[in-house]
């Protein structure tokens, strides 16, 4: 499941394990994206009180389109698993996957975002 009607507020993270302590200690509104490596991380959850459920997007180039190469609840993960699957997706272990195929989310900088309904 992917959210094509959602806008993505995206931010860097500096580290996979920064990323993994995020995605396994705080519920994230829906609008939440990360970036890390060349890569995206956008909330696809139904809603915040379901389980975190994360989309993988490699960035193809810097505006185009992108590859979502992976999907994972990290709602039912725990910290190590959690960034186990991350330095996976960092080292292009899911790139190949038969799942991976193009999508074109709307992203912008926090800037840009400001507040949505997901976040207000
Ligand atoms: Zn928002």
């Amino acid at each position: 499941m992917f959210h094509h009607d959602r806008t993505w507020c995206v931010t860097s993270v500096a580290s996979a394990e920064e990323l993994a302590q995020k995605l396994t200690s705080i519920v994230w509104t829906c609008c939440t994206a990360f970036e890390l490596g060349g890569y995206l991380w956008l909330n696809d959850s139904t809603s915040p009180d379901g389980a975190a459920e994360f989309a993988v997007l490699k960035r193809l180039t810097q505006d185009g389109p992108m590859l979502q190469v992976e999907s994972i609840t990290f709602g039912w993960c725990d910290y190590d698993t959690s960034l186990a699957y991350i330095q996976q997706a960092l080292r292009g272990e899911f790139d190949g996957s038969k799942f991976a195929h193009e999508v074109h989310p709307r992203l912008q900088t926090p800037q840009e975002h400001g507040r949505c309904h997901h976040c207000a």
